[in-house]
C-alpha cells in the first residue's frame, strides 16, 4: 500500500520542517494537512487546534457547544471539497473518513479538530492546480500543507485564506 508510506512519509516530511521551524505540535490558529496520492487514490489529513475551528478546546458541556462542534463536524464532512479544491476536470471525489474532536490528554484542556478523508481522481494531479479557501474559517491563520503525488513532494505554508497550489 503505497499511499500509506506516502502519507508516512508527508507526516515525517511535516515534522522536520515544524522542527526546523520550531513550531510547536499543539499551536493556536494553526494545523497542518497531509495529501497524499498514489496513482489516483488519495489520502487527506487535517489536523488544527480547535480554537481555530469550534472557538473553544474543552470537550463540550452545554447543548449550544454542542451544536457548535456538531455543526463543525458535519460542515467538515459536507464542504471540505470547498476549503480543498482540486481542479474539477481531474474529477476528484473526497469521502470523509473520521471528523473529531481530539481531546490532546485526559489532563489536557487543548483538543485538536481532526477530519481525514479519502479521494478519487479520474485524471492525475501532476501539472493541475489544487486551491485552499479557510475564508469561513477567521481564526485559521497558518496551514502547513505537504503533498505528496507518487514521487513528486511539496510543502507549504499557506497563511492566506484563499491560496493555490501549482501541483509541478
Ligand atoms: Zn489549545
Amino acid at each position: 500500500m503505497k499511499i500509506w508510506v506516502n502519507l508516512i512519509l508527508a507526516f515525517s516530511v511535516f515534522s522536520a520542517n515544524a522542527q526546523h521551524r520550531q513550531h510547536l505540535a499543539h499551536t493556536h490558529g494553526a494545523g497542518k494537512m497531509s495529501i497524499a496520492f498514489d496513482g489516483l487514490n488519495g489520502r487527506i489529513e487535517f489536523e488544527v487546534a480547535a480554537e481555530s475551528i469550534l472557538g473553544f478546546e474543552y470537550a463540550p458541556k452545554t447543548n449550544s457547544d454542542k451544536k457548535v462542534v456538531a455543526q463543525a463536524i458535519k460542515s467538515f464532512q459536507k464542504d471540505f471539497d470547498q476549503m480543498l479544491q482540486f481542479d474539477s476536470a481531474l474529477g476528484c471525489v473526497l469521502s470523509p473518513d473520521k471528523v473529531e474532536q481530539k481531546m490532546e490528554g485526559k489532563t489536557s484542556s487543548h483538543s485538536n479538530f481532526v477530519a481525514t478523508y479519502n479521494v478519487q481522481c479520474k485524471k492525475p494531479l501532476i501539472n493541475s492546480r489544487v486551491k485552499f479557501n479557510f475564508s469561513r474559517h477567521e481564526h485559521l491563520n497558518d496551514l502547513d500543507v505537504t503533498i505528496l503525488i507518487d514521487a513528486f513532494q511539496k510543502t507549504i505554508e499557506i497563511t492566506n485564506k484563499e491560496s493555490v497550489i501549482d501541483l509541478k
